[in-house]
């Protein structure tokens, strides 16, 4: 469990990253770690791309349910029109941003604000998805969340893709991709025909 290295007074800010596989609760971490920073006072704000339409255009949702208002943003840079009085800033679906999200939320640290990013590690193919990597190299502090592949048990790192669509980006949820583990995610189409056993 992460626990914030220090709710007030500091002088520089840091960045913070969560990451992993679809369904592994990145979001529910993200919300978790902003609603905290709200009982301890703090100002925050949250942004997430406008590709991300899958629940709410203006909400951040996981897939329990759990929500806050967010910021949707078109580029990065609308980012510096709304940070100015927020302590603590908040970005979902950050794989779908470009590059220069990098050097924003590095210097949104450096301005002293608490800069905590979700987003996935991993696109359906199994390669570092848009500014993740990136962000994971210069990140204070990383988090990877797992969740649990269906057809072992064990942990999930990869998004299999279920469908035939070819593009890095098809939004979807359990229609379109599960959760699995290293294993089950080399060999492919072959366990879509095995009964799941959950
Ligand atoms: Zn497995």
């Amino acid at each position: 469990m992460f626990l914030e290295p220090r709710f007030g007074g500091q002088r520089s800010g840091w960045i913070e990253v969560v990451t992993g596989c679809m369904f592994s609760g990145k979001t529910e971490e993200l919300l978790r770690r902003i609603k905290r920073s709200k009982i301890a006072g703090q100002s925050v704000i949250i942004f997430k791309p406008s590709s991300d339409t899958r629940y709410s255009q203006t909400d951040v949702v996981s897939h329990d349910d759990n929500s806050m208002d967010s910021i949707v943003l078109t580029q990065v840079s609308e980012i510096f029109n709304y940070q100015k009085d927020y302590e603590v800033i908040g970005i979902d679906e950050a794989q779908f941003f470009d590059s220069t999200l990098v050097g924003t939320c590095e210097e949104l640290a450096l301005a002293g604000k608490r800069v905590i990013v979700a987003g996935l590690d991993l696109d359906y193919k199994g390669l570092p998805f848009g500014p993740i990597p990136h962000l994971l190299a210069v990140a204070e502090y990383v988090t990877k969340v797992h969740a649990i592949c269906p057809h072992c048990g064990n942990l999930a790192t990869h998004s299999y893709r279920l469908s035939e669509d070819r593009e890095t980006i098809v939004l979807g949820e359990k229609d379109k991709y599960e959760p699995r583990c290293r294993k089950c995610y080399s060999m492919g189409n072959i366990l879509d025909l095995r009964p799941k056993k959950i």
